[in-house]
């Protein structure tokens, strides 16, 4: 799959990574203001021990607290940053070369591999193929495991990629593949359904949060899933620190609010064309998504780092 969905991406442009940058801000702006001071101060001298922490605070308020949350939101979003950053190579194509290893890093692979899972679903007897290692859910086990039990040059690299691949599972179709007889390879994640309006079905739901950047965009629509959250579920609900729990989620929300419009695909020129109501559905979730991704990544931090 890694292999196949690394050529599906050279083969389109625009192609869709993950949640877009404002869905991982706001998740991500949700977590921190839920981090207790210790994790809070924890996260925020191993992010600047990040090579990459210069970039990541340019233009940030000057005020300490201030900058390090946005150091914080600007973090979750450099694994996707990293897709076409030259320092970088892409370890999922044959014969590419790999790029010198620069101070401080501990690979400059960019680990496109990482940022799903592609649980199988099939409906109508389509033979299917487990997921590959490494995903979303060996590297979320592994990063959770090694963390805070390392050296700080290693934690700071594995924090962005904690905070960013946390975020990613509760993308629903970050945590599937469906397989049809008509499409015997899997759907890489929803890549491969042609909807309308968007490109197709996967990018359609990483933008369900909008793609406004600013800060008062993200802080408003954080702070509105926030008290969504919180008259939902309370202010003492228990979080859930398992991430095989996350993506079995996922997988049962790909099923029953994803997946709604049948077996077709979709083609390039004859997308399938998405209702309204479908369409307020995927922002609906979302946003409890994006609330939830937030509130549970606050949780692992403050566990990992008490
Ligand atoms: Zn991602």
């Amino acid at each position: 799959m890694a292999v196949r969905r690394a050529l599906a991406i050279l083969l389109l442009t625009n192609q869709a990574w993950a949640w877009n940058a404002t869905g991982h801000r706001i998740a991500s702006a949700i977590a921190y203001d839920l981090l207790t001071d210790k994790a809070r101060r924890r996260v925020d001298a191993s992010l600047a021990a990040h090579p990459d922490y210069a970039a990541w605070s340019r233009d940030t308020p000057a005020d300490p607290l201030s900058r390090a949350r946005a150091v914080f939101l600007a973090a979750s979003v450099w694994p996707d940053e990293i897709r076409s950053d030259k320092r970088f190579h892409d370890d999922t194509r044959e014969n590419a070369p790999p790029t010198p290893l620069l101070a401080g890093f501990p690979s400059m692979a960019r680990h496109v591999n990482w940022h799903y899972i592609d649980v199988p679903i099939s409906v109508d007897n389509a033979p299917s193929q487990p997921p590959q290692p490494p995903n979303a859910l060996t590297e979320l086990r592994r990063i959770l495991k090694e963390i805070n039990n390392q050296q700080l040059q290693v934690e700071a690299y594995d924090l962005p990629w904690l905070i960013h691949l946390e975020e990613d599972v509760y993308q629903p179709l970050h945590c599937v593949s469906r397989f049809l007889k008509s499409k015997p390879h899997g759907d890489a994640g929803g890549d491969n359904v042609y909807v309308t309006p968007g490109r197709n079905l996967h990018a359609l739901w990483d933008a369900a949060s909008g793609t406004d950047l600013s800060d008062s965009y993200v802080n408003r629509v954080a702070a509105e899933v926030w008290a969504e959250f919180i008259e939902r579920n309370g202010r003492h609900a228990h979080a859930s620190k398992d991430p095989g729990a996350w993506v079995s989620e996922g997988v049962q929300l790909a099923i029953h609010d994803v997946y709604t419009f049948g077996l077709d695909t979709g083609v390039r020129d004859q997308p399938i064309a998405l209702t309204e109501q479908y369409q307020l559905n995927v922002h609906r979730i979302a946003r409890t998504r994006l609330a939830l991704a937030g509130f549970r990544l606050a949780a692992v931090l403050n566990d990992r780092f008490k």
